[in-house]
């Protein structure tokens, strides 16, 4: 099946005895046993429940993979994922990753004995450079958030064969509409599905996916232990935004090539972070892995005053956190998403005042260029 087809069709429920076409919602937190010893698959809604294996089943199918694990939030998987490590162990992450991501390891993985070190890992050579015998895993968000840097996720998986090491990716930004990083060698897949899965800004919801099954099977046991599963309601709004998610990226796409290309010609924009642009650095790799570019554009003005000024005069691009639902949302990193980052650091990342964010939903691309021009006059 081609992954339109997947993502209407991929939910299909396997349990239903109704001919319903649209999964149902479970909402049983128990299930019958039908006799002593005897289980239809379904315990209790914590270990498993129809609505949320389904929509699993479907995640699990357009990753790639063969299971598919669905959190309360993206922060839950990446915290459930974090329980397959042990003290001492040492994981590389990329340098420029999604603020709550460095607040969940720098402040709670590293107290458990967890030892984490930063790296550009688009840069191979920095990647092998911080290789050590405790080295576990390398975490990579591509592209990463706020600047859109490009990781290259075959060339890291056969840098890293042969030994003992997870590759671990945020596929949160692309989705497996445009990559699927399993094929491309990584072992896990972690989604926000909050963003682009969920698609409405409505429900927040994370993924672990995977295709080995003793990852599979460790991953089981913590999720079921931990209690961090996403409820069959918030699994059934899932399901719902899947159905248009090849839809929905390929019309942000379109409208964040053009609203990239219009924001390089203004005179107030001096610098536009869009892997679409042929200028970007990581343009080629991204079409090397990827088969489209997203829709997160990050751009820096020209003084703090004009950004302060473009928040406060967006009227259809909200100024609101989060991503990758069908209306349009611009953030301001240095006070929202990574406000958790010392300065220096931000600053030495690119992450100034004059730096802003934009995920560009599904408008008519004439009222987002409107919108943009009157709030840069
Ligand atoms: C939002 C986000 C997360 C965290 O997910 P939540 O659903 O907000 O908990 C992790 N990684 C990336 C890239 C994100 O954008």
């Amino acid at each position: 099946m081609e992954i339109e087809s997947i993502c209407v069709h991929g939910a299909r429920d396997a349990y239903n005895l109704s001919g319903a076409v649209s999964v149902p919602i479970y909402q049983s937190a128990t299930f019958v046993h039908p006799g002593m010893g005897q289980s239809t698959g379904f315990d209790y809604s914590r270990v498993q429940n129809p609505t949320r294996a389904s929509l699993e089943q479907a995640v699990a199918r357009l990753e790639e993979g063969s299971d598919a694990l669905a959190f309360s939030s993206g922060m839950a998987a990446i915290a459930a994922l974090m329980e397959l490590f042990a003290p001492g162990d040492h994981i590389i992450a990329s340098d420029d990753l999604y603020g709550g991501t460095i607040r969940l390891f720098d402040n709670i993985s590293r107290k458990n004995g967890l030892v984490f070190d930063y790296a550009n890992t688009g840069d191979l050579h920095a990647v092998a450079a911080r290789l050590t015998p405790r080295t576990k895993a390398v975490f990579v968000e591509t592209p990463t958030n706020p600047l859109l840097r490009v990781t290259d996720i075959a060339a890291l998986s056969a840098e890293l064969a042969g030994r003992d090491i997870l590759l671990i990716v945020d596929n949160t930004f692309l989705t497996p509409y445009f990559m699927r990083p399993l094929a491309l060698g990584a072992d896990i897949v972690m989604h926000s599905g909050t963003k682009y899965l969920g698609g409405h800004n409505d429900t927040l919801a994370g993924f672990l996916i995977t295709s080995r099954s003793d990852i599979a099977e460790k991953l089981r046991m913590i999720y079921k232990t931990v209690g961090s599963c996403l409820s069959p309601f918030d699994s059934f709004l899932l399901i719902r935004g899947l159905k248009t998610l090849a839809l929905r990226m390929e019309k942000s796409q379109e409208n964040a090539m053009r609203l990239a290309g219009w924001l390089t010609t203004h005179p107030k924009v001096k610098i536009v972070y869009y892997p679409g642009l042929p200028s970007h650095p990581d343009y080629a790799v991204t079409r090397k892995q990827a088969s489209g570019f997203g829709a997160m554009i990050s751009f820096e003005v020209d003084g703090e005053d004009t950004a302060r000024e473009l928040l406060s005069k967006t009227k259809i691009i909200l100024y609101a956190e989060s991503l990758g639902g069908v209306e349009s949302l611009i953030t301001y990193p240095v006070l929202q998403t990574h406000a958790d980052i010392p300065a220096p650091v931000r600053e030495a990342r690119g992450i100034n005042q004059r730096l802003l964010r934009i995920s560009v939903g599904i408008e008519n691309i004439k009222d987002l260029l409107d919108d943009l021009k009157q709030a840069l006059a």
